[in-house]
């Protein structure tokens, strides 16, 4: 439709999630008319976040060197991990600043419909890592939906025979509570009807959901 350069710069733009072919367009049209040296700051990041963000080897959240920030910290308690479904769920969990344990980054939920089962999941790093000992508690912080509930059970079940304790956040959660969304007033209002048992994470109710 547009001369080369653009067209191609439309297409990109339109591959990214969430952005249709008319939003592509504006943002295209919008680059083209922003400042060079801004857009250049824009390509720039880009070329660096390329070149230097990775996955951390141990929970899989982004990470600028072998492992994150996170696992790194020596203050984090090594025998509780949450697992979440993204890294951006890290990232929504760590802003409420509650959670003092560690994460273990899925990259996404089963989901047969789509073709993704366990074994496209980071399951077999997350049973390693409970191989390896000293892990008490098992936090099952994935999305309230079909996906994230299946998900939630099928390591459950793989989880619970090795003696490890495991907790998803109350299952009947609004969504709106979820970790990608907590409020941190909504959050004190579960710390306060939350269990006797002390728990890293404060919007977590103990009692599995039934069947587990
Ligand atoms: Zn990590």
């Amino acid at each position: 439709m547009y001369e080369g350069v653009v067209q191609n710069l439309i297409d990109e733009l339109g591959r990214l999630p969430g952005v249709g072919p008319k939003s592509a367009q504006r943002i295209a049209f919008y680059l083209l008319g922003a400042d060079p040296a801004d857009v250049k700051r824009l390509a720039a990041v880009l070329m660096e976040v390329t070149d230097r963000v990775r996955f951390c080897r141990i929970c899989g959240n982004v990470a600028e060197e072998d492992e994150c920030r996170i696992c790194r910290d020596p203050r984090r308690d090594p025998t509780v991990i949450c697992v979440v479904e993204e890294p951006k769920d890290v990232a929504a969990i760590e802003k409420i600043r509650e959670f003092r344990g560690r994460y273990h980054v899925l990259g996404g939920a089963i989901s047969p419909i789509d073709g993704i089962g366990p074994e496209d999941l980071r399951t077999r790093e997350l049973m390693a890592r409970l191989a390896d000992g000293g892990i008490t508690e098992v936090i099952l912080a994935t999305d309230p939906n079909l996906e994230g509930e299946a998900t939630a059970t099928y390591l459950a079940r793989l989880v619970k025979p090795l003696g490890v304790r495991v907790t998803r956040p109350a299952s009947g959660l609004p969504v709106r509570l979820h970790p990608a969304t907590w409020k941190p007033r909504r959050c004190s209002i579960a710390v306060a009807s939350r269990p006797s048992t002390p728990s890293p994470m404060t919007p977590t109710v103990t009692s599995p959901a039934a069947g587990w």
